[in-house]
């Protein structure tokens, strides 16, 4: 079964911001030009590495899916979650802006057949909808959001629940945990998915899988990857 692979050369791009939108207050829709974009093959779900300069003046990267490619542009849609050079670079862009990136990396592919399940927050909400997309089929996603504001255009075979955390802290499991509980006893896991998707922070992402292990989901079937490290001081 692929549910994911790896891209071991990329290029570095310079580009142009010649495009930006606010998705929701949280959600920043990026797009860059350059002619480079449309020589080079983007495939699904592949994100990648901007690079940016940290507090201490240091050069930094920060990764980002590749939600759309359309020619010479790509289309990224950043998270603006409050601190960071990435949140701060997706919060201050403005069109003519420079970005500089290498990529594509990694790539996330659906198996042929079978039901999927997602389970992420806001950061794993752009590489959910190039999945779906290319997926063709129901995608059960359960879809931690920071509130009721915070919802993403996903693809129409997209069966989101939008679980808003409110005043629960970013990078927990208890938001999550309860829905797939619930989503469990409606349907029993194992019986009903035939993989599952975890994007969200690195370690809620080993907890995560564990309790899909727990509700009949083994390890083979189950993509999980952190997007993002709590309370990193560096990042990736
Ligand atoms: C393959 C891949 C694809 C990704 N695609 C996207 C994408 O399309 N859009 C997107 O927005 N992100 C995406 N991410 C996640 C993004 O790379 C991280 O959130 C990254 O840490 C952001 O860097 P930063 O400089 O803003 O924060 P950092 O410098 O890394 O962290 C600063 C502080 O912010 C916190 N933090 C970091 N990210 C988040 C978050 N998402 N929510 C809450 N707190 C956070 C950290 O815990 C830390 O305390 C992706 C990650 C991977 C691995």
């Amino acid at each position: 079964m692929s549910s994911a692979q790896h891209i071991a050369r990329t290029g570095q791009f310079r580009t142009r911001i010649v495009e930006v939108a606010a998705l929701s207050p949280r959600m920043r829709r990026i797009v860059v030009r350059d002619p480079a974009i449309a020589a080079q093959t983007w495939p699904l779900a592949c994100d990648i590495a901007v690079v940016l300069t940290g507090e201490d003046g240091r050069e930094v990267r920060r990764r980002y899916t590749v939600r759309a490619a359309q020619g010479d542009t790509l289309q990224l849609d950043a998270v603006l979650h409050g601190h960071g050079p990435g949140s701060s670079w997706a919060g201050g862009a403005v069109v003519g802006d420079e970005v500089v990136f290498f990529g594509p990396r990694g790539v996330i592919e659906p198996p042929a057949a079978g039901r999927l399940l997602a389970l992420t927050d806001e950061s794993g909400l752009p590489a959910i909808a190039a999945l779906a997309e290319a997926a063709e089929r129901p995608v059960r996603v359960l879809a931690e959001i920071a509130d009721p504001a915070e919802t993403y255009p996903l693809p129409a075979n997209a069966e989101v629940s939008w679980l808003p955390r409110n005043q629960v802290a970013a990078g927990g499991t208890e938001v999550l945990s309860a829905a797939l509980a619930a989503l469990h006893r409606a349907e029993p896991i194992g019986d009903g998915f035939s993989q599952a998707y975890v994007l969200v922070e690195s370690r809620a992402a080993v907890v995560l899988r564990e309790e899909l292990g727990s509700l009949g989901l083994g390890r083979d079937r189950v993509y999980a990857k952190g997007y993002w490290n709590l309370n990193s001081r560096s990042g990736r």
